[in-house]
């Protein structure tokens, strides 16, 4: 077995050291904050685009990260080589840190950091040729105005019932709907359609996570000339799309072939998002942070 390290408030330390305490708030209260990384051969996709969102979302419930955003991203790095990888999965997080019983975060005097490097595949490469089959879950997502879906924050409650829905069902993934009925995102992934060549995602003003993955499809999408549009979507656009796909750090860009027993367009991956698919591949493979 390769040696791991964790970095965990300012040191680097094998798995068995790297323990937080039961007070933390980030395990009684999922009070904090986390970003999903990923390194591809020898460099970090999008790392400042993640870390602008880690401390974003930071902002939000006003937990303060005790380092600037260059030494995160240092530590970013610096967790990644410690660990021998090119590429990697990294899962960074923040918690509001060691508190008392009682939810107040200003008995929280010290944030929790901690840096994990591994791997991580959620679907088997053969539903990136086949494409998903997904369901409409009857969670909602959660509404703006009690707790935005733009913070990316530790209570993933919301997203964990909406999974054991998909779970129930026996499909990979299902489509969280908004308050009102619009669709919006996965439960780790956004949503994307394809109908008369353009390529449309819900806006980012329904509740959705403002995916990093999502923002790059869009940029790949536009390079290429292909139309654009962040907009609402109903379910009916949905079953009557050309193509659907999911996007995420982790999914990267998976075809969906199939939502609520509609076939979507021919049954298989559609043309745009296998010409996406292959850019996003191309363009992980070619920019970053250097590890
Ligand atoms: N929506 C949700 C709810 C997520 O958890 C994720 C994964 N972070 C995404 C969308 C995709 O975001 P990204 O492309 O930044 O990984």
């Amino acid at each position: 077995m390769p040696e791991q390290w964790i970095y965990l408030d300012g040191e680097f330390v094998p798995p068995e050291k790297a323990v937080i305490s039961v007070f933390d708030h980030g395990l009684l209260y999922g009070d904090g904050v986390f970003e999903g990384i990923r390194a591809y051969n020898g460099r970090v996709f999008r790392l400042d685009q993640h870390l602008d969102r880690l401390y974003c979302s930071a902002r939000a419930i006003n937990l303060t990260i005790p380092m600037s955003k260059e030494q995160m991203r240092d530590r970013v790095v610096e967790t990644i080589r410690r660990n021998g990888l090119r590429d990697a999965y990294v899962r960074l997080v923040v918690t509001r840190g060691k508190g008392d019983l009682g939810l107040d975060p200003v008995k929280c005097p010290v944030p929790t950091v901690f840096i994990i490097a591994g791997g991580i595949q959620i679907y088997p490469p053969e539903l990136y040729e086949k494409g998903l089959r997904v369901v409409t879950l009857a969670t909602r997502r959660n509404i703006v105005d009690a707790l935005s879906p733009r913070i990316k924050s530790l209570n993933y409650l919301n997203n964990i019932l909406g999974k054991l829905e998909a779970n129930q069902a026996n499909v990979e993934e299902g489509l969280m709907l908004t308050r009102e009925g619009y669709v919006a995102e996965g439960t780790s992934d956004n949503v994307f359609i394809v109908g008369d060549g353009v390529v449309a995602t819900p806006d980012l003003h329904l509740g959705v996570l403002a995916g990093i993955t999502r923002g790059a499809v869009l940029e790949i999408a536009a390079a290429q000339s292909i139309p654009t549009e962040e907009t609402t979507l109903t379910l009916f656009d949905v079953y009557n799309a050309d193509e659907c796909f999911l996007t995420g750090t982790a999914a990267e860009l998976v075809p969906v072939v199939e939502v609520d027993g509609r076939r979507i367009g021919e049954g298989r991956p559609g043309p745009i998002t296998k010409r996406l698919l292959h850019a996003f591949r191309e363009l992980t493979r070619s920019e970053g942070v250097p590890i």
